[in-house]
């Protein structure tokens, strides 16, 4: 993956380590207009590791959002001065490591205007989906493939959690490609903060998505099948409590059904986790359970993933802290 390199992102930083003072300076972005120039000789390093540092700083101008002020590696012609392989600013090495057991499912664009884009490829055959409908012919080779697809998606989405965690701006921009259309990174994949996000796109009239998203949430408890009458299609599922809104005292939930030896199945690593799960979400409201809810009805094992523990520790956290890390 010798083209990462070419392409270094400038990851935005909001402390750098001034090394002539003793102990070492920590200097923080927001001080950059007023101090930048009692620094304009200063050793500065990333607060991390020994990577070359300077202040970015753009005076604010009419018409023009102001820019944030930050430290940014400092860019050599010859390369190196890169962050350390184990430093969390190091977000090529980061990526590289998604990107090489992606199996090729995660590709980096080239944007005109330099800001590094990713697109994650999702598998053909899960596109156009009737609401009961199997994934049909050449099914194996998709669903492998899209185990490793939501794999992969998971493991952006803990990358991002971890800047966001450290204020950080990594400065790259995350795509799906559902059936050839590119879908904002954000349309795709909700995350437990943003779940309320997916219900207020769809209507309670039964809107539907024009493309599949992937939905992370905490698998709780299957609810008692309060249906009066048996069904030869039973359903379990996992729930989400979601934020009420003003006007509706209930919590939302969110369902994932499917046949019950499926459902068993795709959650037999048990509750109290972490699931990513992949498909035509619905909004529905059923009168038994007094509630409107997000509902995705599964017919393949592969469109539930369990967040692995490899994923670390932030994100959980944050996904659990949903309250308050809502943007
Ligand atoms: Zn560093």
């Amino acid at each position: 993956m010798g083209e990462v390199h070419e392409h270094q992102s400038t990851i935005a930083m909001l402390r750098a380590r001034r090394i002539d003072t003793d102990p070492h300076e920590i200097l923080r972005a927001e001080d950059i207009p007023t101090r930048r120039h009692e620094w304009t000789d200063a050793p500065l390093r990333c607060s991390d590791c020994d990577a070359v540092v300077q202040p970015v700083y753009s005076p604010p101008k009419e018409r023009r959002p102001p820019v944030r002020p930050y430290f940014r590696r400092k860019p050599y012609r010859d390369g190196g001065n890169e962050h350390e392989a184990g430093c969390i600013f190091n977000i090529d090495e980061r990526i590289r490591v998604i990107s090489d057991s992606s199996a090729d499912t995660l590709v980096r664009d080239r944007p005109r205007d330099g800001r590094p884009q990713y697109r994650l490829v999702l598998p053909e055959a899960f596109g156009p989906s009737a609401r009961y409908e199997s994934i049909g012919g050449g099914s194996r080779t998709v669903a492998d493939k899209l185990t490793t697809v939501l794999n992969t998606a998971t493991k952006i989405a803990a990358l991002i959690e971890d800047y966001a965690d450290r204020d950080v701006d990594p400065n790259i921009e995350w795509v799906a490609e559902c059936r050839g259309e590119r879908v904002p990174w954000l349309h795709f994949l909700y995350t437990p903060q943003r779940i309320f996000n997916l219900r207020s796109r769809l209507r309670p009239d039964g809107t539907d998505l024009a493309h599949p998203v992937a939905v992370i949430f905490l698998a709780q408890k299957s609810p008692r099948n309060k249906s009066p009458r048996p069904r030869s299609d039973s359903y379990r599922a996992a729930s989400y409590a979601l934020l009420p809104e003003p006007d509706e005292p209930h919590q939302e939930r969110l369902y994932v059904t499917g046949k019950s030896d499926l459902i068993e199945h795709a959650f037999a690593d048990g509750l109290g986790r972490f699931y990513i799960a992949y498909g035509m979400w619905r909004r529905s409201t059923h009168q038994f359970l007094d509630a409107p809810r997000l509902r995705l009805r599964v017919d393949h094992l592969t469109q539930v993933a369990r967040i692995p523990d490899t994923i670390g520790s932030v994100a959980p956290t944050r996904w659990k802290d949903w309250r308050r890390t809502r943007t």
